[in-house]
């Protein structure tokens, strides 16, 4: 019986070199091990006609044999497999992995968006600093001393008289001392308050307006306009609202509202149960910014609005956290990527 093992193990050491693949693996195990006649299930099956001295030795020897077969059939199956995905990842035929590529922040979009809306219009891009003045940012804009949006609470100062802009209206002013009437612009950019980060509120902000100075202008052309660029930017909207507001340097001034497309103004959780939404002041240049930029208020009429970036981006997308802006999460960002910007 010994010896019919030993027959056995050298005629596995033999078939095991030639097999080439998984089906020769199957077969060799069956051949072998298969529970019917495989060589060596027959050698255990026939133990039990031997004397118990022999079953004991033969026993030892032909369980130790099965170990190792099991042992190698396992060891040729790991290496077949590997060289299985050798040969796939070797495949030039399939498609390479997806090569990602960069789109624009949806702030970005946003900004293009309107300022392209605008510059159509022929409206013309301006910019200013981010650091600026009080006289700028107050003073040249009908917000005297007193006013409580200069408390030092309520604004990064620099240093004394020096700030970080609470919003982008000090263009205006630049621009009007510059240039002469007409004057037609927009302009885009950061902006700081002294707000606590919630999910409406940011320290840093981005602001966008605009600004109409030549003669003639009356509250027509800003009702006109402004109805315009709302149902540019929001197509779903069915209706916009003026409603009187007070700013220190627009008389009179409007708040304007767009139907919530949520509840179609019949009034939900997300519009307040008003049915509205505010998206941004307007109103005619007071007459004293005029002045102090040595325009005669008599001869020269103009409009001038705002509006945070963050809230229209946030209404257009559906986006309910302004904090999602920030953060650089690329599962939010890559949802903006098939919007092409203007
Ligand atoms: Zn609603």
């Amino acid at each position: 019986m010994v010896e019919k093992v030993e027959e056995v193990r050298k005629g596995f050491e033999k078939a095991l070199a030639e097999v080439q693949d998984g089906e020769g693996l199957e077969a060799l195990r069956i051949r072998f091990l298969g529970r019917k006649n495989g060589l060596l299930t027959t050698i255990l099956h026939n133990l039990k006609i031997l004397s118990p001295e022999e079953r004991r030795v033969a026993g030892a020897d032909a369980n130790r044999l099965k170990k190792e077969i099991e042992i190698r059939l396992e060891s040729l199956e790991n290496t077949l497999k590997g060289k299985e995905k050798e040969e796939v990842s070797l495949d030039l035929t399939l498609p390479g992995p997806e090569i990602r590529t960069g789109h624009l922040h949806p702030l970005t979009l946003v900004s293009q968006d309107m300022v392209g809306f605008f510059e159509r219009l022929g409206f013309q891009f301006q910019e200013g600093p981010e650091i600026e003045t009080e006289y700028y940012n107050f003073d040249a804009l009908n917000t005297p001393a007193d006013h409580p949006a200069r408390d030092l609470h309520d604004t990064f100062y620099l240093s004394p008289g020096v700030l970080l802009r609470s919003h982008t209206s000090p263009v205006q002013i630049r621009v009007m001392e510059k240039e002469k009437p007409p004057v037609r612009m927009v302009t885009l950019g950061r902006c700081y308050r002294r707000d606590a980060l919630d999910a409406s509120h940011s320290p840093v902000f981005h602001q966008f307006e605009g600004l109409m100075v030549e003669k003639g202008t009356n509250f027509t052309h800003l009702k006109g306009i402004i109805t315009y660029f709302l149902e540019y930017i929001f197509p779903f909207s069915s209706q916009t609202r003026f409603t009187p507001a007070f700013f220190p340097f627009t008389e009179p001034s409007a708040e304007v509202s767009i139907s919530c497309s949520n509840c179609q103004g019949k009034g939900c959780s997300s519009c307040g149960h008003t049915g509205f939404l505010e998206i941004l002041g307007c109103g005619m240049v007071h007459p004293k910014v005029l002045q102090k930029v040595g325009y005669n208020p008599a001869e020269i009429t103009g409009f001038a609005f705002g509006m945070g970036v963050e809230r229209i981006a946030m209404i257009k997308y559906g986006i309910p956290d302004i904090r999602l802006f920030y953060e650089n999460d690329i599962r939010f960002l890559h949802q903006f990527r098939e919007i092409v910007g203007v």
